[in-house]
């Protein structure tokens, strides 16, 4: 008779849905993972992407032991090494590029190939302690968040959907991006007969499921937000006194979008002039009306300007005042993971590089002081950044020392120095946020490592140890990490109990007269 469990789990990837997973275990193996029927979002449905994590925990080409390059960067030559070989190696070179360089002459590459406070967050702790430079910026949803950080609120519980009267879905292909809030934008439509409009220049699944398409030009969509933000002022649609508590630029925002007339909307989209006022006005009057918004347009050169008109759209038409109105781009519970990091581990402050410029910066494009060594986790930069190209030849350099955590032998493992094989999200314990939600959830270690597959935590243990370093912080337990980074009334007791717990910040608070927001200056005159 087969030994069997059932594991509590969470997908670690970057997506705005961040699924409760089981993980059913037979005999130490994963046989398969499916969505846990009983969280309030997910619902018991993961996507066809992890469907079948299991094989990638169980792949063949899975880095089971740490390897040590012997042929070219790039040429994929390596040997297989101990774990103490290549923690002396890291250890010894680390200390000659401080002793040479200066700690700023180490840094991280890292992104979100896995969200937990663990495995993103713990090698921050180790290059913290050695005075590394630090690692900013964000290569998927940048505008928005940097509108938020302005005091803009971006989105809102997407439980609230289903009181929504008209949605607009906006650059999103819900169905095939983030498809567990369809659920509930569908129940809107079910309880309250919302009519549901796609904006995007493609037909996708999700238009198909629309009650219309509006297929714009690709990047116009800074105009036709600027048109429809016209129409309100200008046909007296506007919620003005919500508008003034929110925004100290009324006057400035109305002169910016004056010019976007429908009829030059109309043109700069490849729509009717027509449709820009109707859908104005049926957003307008909605009680309340909501726009879910994708990732995609932020990509385009009038980006910046599009998640400010948007938002500036959806002040003026109030519709922020109630459950369901407002817009939804990302929304997060009010738990920072990134404590986990512990920042003040750092000495002194040190330098800020902007991972978007990576290949810049590695090929001293950039002038600063140059880089030596980098520990990357969590992304494969020499495919993924802008200018991979230059990122590729940068990760060449003979006297760049690069170590590389890992799952498989990626495009940037090739290039690297020391490889170090990684856990999957089934061999190791973690704790989540998302950026599409209000649930922290939790990530049970399913099964035993593969190999000498090891967690980012257990890996940030022993660099540190080996070089010496003996802040407290950096021989935490992976639980002690995930339980640093949880608020007092979060204990990490609870959590495990239960799988997860729901954590909504407050709904786009009306600021102090003095810490209203601005809404204008961010659009080109020419879209
Ligand atoms: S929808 Fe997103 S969070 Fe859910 S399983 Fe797929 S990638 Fe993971």
């Amino acid at each position: 008779m087969a030994e069997t469990k059932v594991v509590q789990g969470t997908c670690p990837l970057d997506c705005p849905d961040t699924c409760a997973w089981q993980a059913h275990v037979e005999d130490g193996k994963v046989v398969r993972v499916e969505g846990d029927k009983a969280h309030p979002f997910t619902r018991g449905v993961l996507c066809a992407k992890v469907n079948d994590y299991p094989t990638r925990t169980y792949s063949p080409e899975r880095l089971l032991h740490p390897l040590r390059r012997t042929g070219a960067k790039g040429a994929g030559e390596f040997e297989r090494i101990s774990w103490e070989q290549a923690v002396d190696t890291i250890a010894e070179r680390f200390g000659e590029i401080i002793t040479r360089h200066g700690g700023e002459a180490l840094m991280p590459v890292t992104y979100f190939g896995s969200m937990g406070a663990v495995q993103k967050y713990a090698p921050l702790r180790l290059l913290h302690a050695l005075g590394a430079s630090d690692m900013i910026g964000n290569i998927c949803g940048a505008p928005g968040l940097a509108m938020m950080a302005t005091g803009h609120t971006i989105g809102f519980d997407p439980e609230e959907y289903v009181h929504a009267k008209f949605i607009i879905l906006w650059g999103v292909n819900v169905l095939t991006t983030g498809h567990h809030h369809w659920h509930f934008l569908n129940e809107a439509r079910k309880r309250n007969g919302a009519r549901i409009v796609c904006i995007d220049p493609r037909y996708t699944q999700t238009a198909a499921k629309c009650d219309e398409h509006i297929a714009i030009r690709p990047g116009s969509d800074a105009a036709l937000a600027a048109g429809m933000a016209r129409v309100l002022l200008t046909e007296g649609l506007a919620d003005l006194e919500y508008a003034e508590q929110m925004a100290h630029d009324l006057d400035e925002f109305r002169e910016q979008v004056e010019p976007w007339t429908p009829e030059r909307v109309a043109e700069t989209c490849g729509i009717d002039a027509a449709t820009v006022v109707s859908l104005a006005r049926e957003f307008a009057a909605a009680e309340p009306g909501m726009v879910r918004c994708g990732v995609g347009p932020q990509q385009t050169v009038q980006g910046e300007a599009f998640v400010w008109n948007l938002s500036a759209l959806c002040i003026l038409s109030g519709h922020w005042r109630s459950a369901g109105g407002g817009l939804a781009l990302m929304t997060f519970p009010d738990v920072n993971l990134a404590h986990a990091a512990r920042p003040d581990l750092k000495q002194e402050k040190v330098r800020s590089l902007e991972l978007s410029r990576l290949g810049a910066i590695l090929n001293g494009d950039d002038g600063g002081q140059p880089i030596k060594g980098v520990l990357v986790w969590g992304t494969n930069p020499a495919v993924v950044l802008p200018d991979s190209g230059a990122v590729r030849r940068g990760l060449e350099r003979e006297d760049l020392f690069t170590v590389v955590l890992e799952h498989f032998m990626t495009d940037t493992a090739r290039r690297a120095d020391i490889v170090l094989p990684a856990t999957t999200q089934l061999e190791h314990f973690d704790v989540h946020t998302t950026w599409g939600h209000h649930y922290v959830s939790i990530n049970k270690q399913a099964v035993e490592p593969l190999g000498e597959a090891k967690s980012h935590g257990e890996i940030t243990r022993l660099i540190a140890l080996r070089m010496g370093l003996n802040h407290p912080a950096l021989q935490e337990s992976d639980e002690e990490i995930a339980a640093s980074a949880l608020p007092e009334d979060l204990p990490l007791a609870d959590l495990e109990a239960t799988g997860w717990r729901k954590r909504s910040p407050a709904r786009a608070p009306i600021p102090a007269p003095d810490k209203r927001i601005a809404l204008a200056g961010y659009f080109a005159t020419e879209a």
